[in-house]
């Protein structure tokens, strides 16, 4: 058997300030970011740029985010096109409870698909800014990151060629199976897990939203959502057992438990289509503690994973990248370290935050179909109490729409 010689590894000869791994909402924002105020970075992707401009996930943004990524000057198309939603509606027994939590918090929604947002934060980088962005690399790797002199080396996906980057920091933003929170080492950081022991099938429907609002069906057999994505395509949700197959789930089957767990008295009908994607996920969330090591700071999901029930992932992925991008302009500026410093610290506040109400908010969807009748008598307090008390109605209206960060408020 002939061996193979390991690939000749092509240092690059300068050190660059940031590579960042993962080009998602938070790789991008932070490199738009960093290269507004001069700070050079690389970001490598592992993904090709079609792939990454068109692949579904979120579509709710929250108001404080929007106007951080207007004040970087990321926000003029989401601005122009994206609807504002400042309601939600349950559905329960028959009957409709319109919440309009605009009214309570002030604040709204911006319902932008995420491949929009990340096709606009690519043209930034990249076409605008000219930005040094690696789509397609393979084998990335991180090295000597708990040193002052820390690297990264991937395979260049056409000329096959092993490289090898040397920087100051890393940035960790490949998401939730990437590779960069391996990096931490064992013993440093720990990772607190939660089950919620159902699954989602998420659905994507080539057919236009069938209300103005986002629609909460929750009913004994099983929770419901419905959520406006563009004029053209609803995403929808049917709770289903975890780890179920979407074959189980053909087209007649998912329209009717759609029609029977979102049904209520004076709702419109469903406007039914195509379903163009279908996928089980298992409800689970998960924070990496601390989100930092050495030269290595993780943002997004790579180190905290919220389930979609409250559409707050792709916004605490923001809400790094913005911080993570101060930190790292300060150092570069001035070599203060303390932004970076306390970043983890700062990052999972509102982390916690987000998972606690998810977890509050998944009892109320998920009690009902629980087939235990105190979960479902819980749930059905928790419903009731928002339509009942102000101070409840204000509280979830405030976690609903994400507090304003105290940095945002200028
Ligand atoms: P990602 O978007 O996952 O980006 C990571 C990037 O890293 C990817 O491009 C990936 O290809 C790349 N990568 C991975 N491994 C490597 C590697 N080894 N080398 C190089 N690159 C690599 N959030 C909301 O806020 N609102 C919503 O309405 C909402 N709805 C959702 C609906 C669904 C069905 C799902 C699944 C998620 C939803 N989310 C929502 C969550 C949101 O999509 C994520 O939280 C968000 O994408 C996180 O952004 P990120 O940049 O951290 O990671």
């Amino acid at each position: 058997m002939i061996g193979h010689s390991p690939a000749p590894v092509h240092p690059s000869r300068r050190r660059v300030p940031v590579v960042i791994v993962g080009a998602g909402p938070a790789g991008l924002t932070l490199a738009n970011v960093l290269r507004d105020a001069s700070v050079d970075c690389v970001v490598l992707e592992a993904e090709s740029r079609t792939f990454v401009e068109t692949r579904p996930r979120a579509g709710f943004i929250e108001e404080w985010a929007v106007r951080a990524l207007e004040r970087h000057g990321l926000a003029d198309r989401l601005l122009e096109r994206a609807p504002r939603h400042g309601a939600c509606e349950f559905r329960a027994g028959g009957e409709r409870h319109r919440f309009a939590y605009a009214e309570v918090s002030g604040h709204h929604h911006f319902v932008y698909p995420q491949p929009l947002l990340v096709t606009d934060l690519v043209r930034q980088y990249a076409d605008v800014k000219g930005g040094d962005i690696r789509f397609g690399v393979r084998d990335v790797e991180l090295h000597d990151i708990g040193t002052g002199e820390p690297s990264v080396s991937y395979t260049d996906p056409a000329s096959g060629e092993h490289r090898r980057i040397a920087c100051r920091f890393v940035a960790g933003c490949d998401g939730a199976r990437g590779v960069t929170r391996a990096s931490l080492p064992p013993g440093h950081a720990h990772t607190a897990r939660f089950e919620y022991g159902v699954g989602w099938l998420a659905l994507l429907a080539e057919a236009p939203p069938s209300s103005d609002c986002v629609v909460f069906g929750v009913h004994p057999r099983g929770f419901a959502a419905h959520m406006a994505r563009s004029p053209e395509v609803t995403r929808y949700y049917l709770e289903c057992p975890s780890g179920d197959d979407p074959e189980n789930w053909p087209h007649e089957r998912v329209w009717s438990q759609l029609r029977e767990r979102l049904s209520a008295a004076g709702a419109a009908p469903l406007t039914e289509g195509r379903l163009i994607e279908k996928r089980v996920l298992d409800l689970h969330n998960y924070v990496v503690r601390p989100m930092a090591h050495g030269r290595l700071f993780l943002a997004g999901d790579a180190a905290h994973l919220v389930a979609p029930i409250a559409a707050k992932g792709m916004n605490l992925a923001l809400h790094d990248a913005l911080l993570l991008a101060e930190a790292l302009i300060a150092c570069h500026r001035t070599g203060d370290e303390a932004g970076l410093r306390g970043y983890s610290a700062a990052c999972l506040r509102r982390v916690w935050d987000y998972q606690e109400f998810s977890q509050w908010f998944a009892e109320l969807l998920h009690g009902p179909s629980s087939g235990d009748p105190f979960r479902a008598g819980s749930a059905a307090a928790r419903l009731r109490r928002l339509f009942t008390s102000p101070a409840a109605a204000a509280a979830f209206a405030e976690s609903y729409i994400g507090a304003t960060p105290p940095g945002n408020q200028r």
